[in-house]
């Protein structure tokens, strides 16, 4: 086991009509915000009124920027820097999923900063301050309600990065699963796809395997599988939701990397895909996980027999290794198909015509550097294409 440093500072209140608190748990903190979200589902599903009249219980003035879309954009977070400083705005607060709350955080940065937020992403630097950001979740998907990270994109440069920050965990999330109801069936698999891969991109490792971090995984995906497949018929099913969104917090809030090596490698290579093609990013995942992992499970075959029998219940003894890694492979493209998940770029409408450009992109080589992905195994861009191209199928 690795040695780790451990802190979390994401205040999650979790339950039935949590929402409503959200005047109250941002009190402490300021008495104006940013409201910001999305396109429009929150004012749907009556979410939307119900954060007000908690703000307005509390006095918190608020500033509205809606708008963010799927693949969040620079160009709206430049938009909320302004605002926020034309407002004096010190506290920015997330009605969302995803896209949402990685707008916040962007803003959060880029508002006590001189320079262009996208430095932050594209350059290297590191924020002094940030302001403080608070999420109600509406999609259990990224963990970004407690994560580090956050994930935008240039839409002039198709660039997709990220960037993570211990300043950017939000203080406050509210986990309300009855929220997800009004989920369509396309983003409930996709939030259950997304968060699989949160903790298969930490699982798979070559050397720092721990029974307490492999064993919490295993069930974490065990959960998200059996309860997900639960949703995909019943999308009120509370008890489902809430071990989904309870298990997307667990995947992506730092606590199942602690003491080993991370891959990553996926995410890389689909954030190259959404940023061309503006995919929805799990459907990205589902696409290219499959193929990584046909392409490195002999770097550490154990670990594809252990992910097969522990996970997807592969049972066979009498097999020998490399048929039980592949079929615990088959069993997880399997389950991507019960949740109505793409397996192939065709069925994301890419072509091969971008695949090297986007395979130089995910490792650096066409910014002149030439770094490798993954942890697993190191991927050049060769590799990459190779995986970009067994998932052409
Ligand atoms: P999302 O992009 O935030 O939202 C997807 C869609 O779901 C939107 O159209 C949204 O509509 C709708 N929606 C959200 N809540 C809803 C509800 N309760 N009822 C009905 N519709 C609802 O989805 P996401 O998967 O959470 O976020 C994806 C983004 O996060 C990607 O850019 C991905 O790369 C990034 N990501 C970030 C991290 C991280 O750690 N920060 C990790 C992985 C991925 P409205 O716009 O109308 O609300
Ligand atoms: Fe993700």
């Amino acid at each position: 086991m690795l040695n780790f440093d451990y802190q979390n500072k994401t205040r999650i209140v979790f339950g039935k009509d949590t929402h409503k608190q959200i005047g109250s748990l941002i009190k402490p903190f300021t008495s104006k915000v940013l409201l910001h979200y999305g396109s429009g589902s929150i004012k749907k599903n009556g979410i939307y009124d119900d954060v007000i009249r908690s703000l307005k219980e509390q006095s918190i003035e608020f500033i509205e920027l809606g708008g963010v879309k799927p693949n969040p954009r620079l160009s709206l977070i430049h938009e909320g820097i302004d605002l926020c400083r034309k407002e004096k705005i010190g506290f920015i607060l997330a009605v969302g999923g995803g896209s949402v709350i990685d707008s916040a955080k962007a803003i959060a940065m880029g508002v006590p900063y001189d320079g262009d937020v996208w430095d932050f992403f594209a350059a290297g630097k590191h924020p002094d301050t940030v302001l403080p950001v608070a999420t109600v979740l509406t999609i259990p998907a990224t963990g970004s309600e407690s994560s580090i990270r956050s994930v935008i994109s240039d839409e002039k440069t198709q660039r997709k990065l990220g960037y993570g920050d211990e300043k950017i965990r939000p203080v406050v999330s509210v986990i309300n699963p009855e929220i997800y109801f009004s989920l369509p069936d396309f983003q409930i698999a996709c939030g259950v796809c997304d968060m699989m891969s949160h903790i298969m991109e930490r699982y798979f490792t070559n050397t720092t395997h721990t029974d307490l971090i492999d064993g919490l995984s295993e069930s974490t995906m065990k959960t998200i599988m059996k309860n997900g497949l639960i949703l995909k018929r019943d999308h009120t099913n509370y008890d489902a939701w809430a071990e989904v969104a309870f298990s997307g917090t667990l995947a992506h809030n730092g606590f199942l990397n602690l003491g080993r090596e991370q891959d990553w490698a996926c995410h890389a290579m689909e954030h190259e895909m959404s940023a061309i093609y503006d995919v929805a990013h799990a459907a990205g995942l589902t696409v290219v996980t499959p193929a990584w992992m046909k392409y490195v499970y002999q770097t550490n075959l154990p670990m594809f027999v252990q992910f097969a029998v522990n996970v997807m219940g592969v049972e066979g003894s009498f097999r020998d290794q490399e048929w039980i890694a592949l079929e615990g492979i088959r069993r997880l493209e399997d389950f991507y198909s019960r949740m109505e998940m793409p397996l192939s770029m065709k069925e994301i409408d890419i072509d091969s015509e971008n695949f090297e450009l986007m395979a130089k992109k995910a490792t650096g080589f066409a910014f002149g550097k030439e770094n490798k992905i993954g942890g697993l195994k190191k991927l050049t861009w060769e590799d990459v294409l190779a995986i970009y191209q067994l998932a052409d199928r």
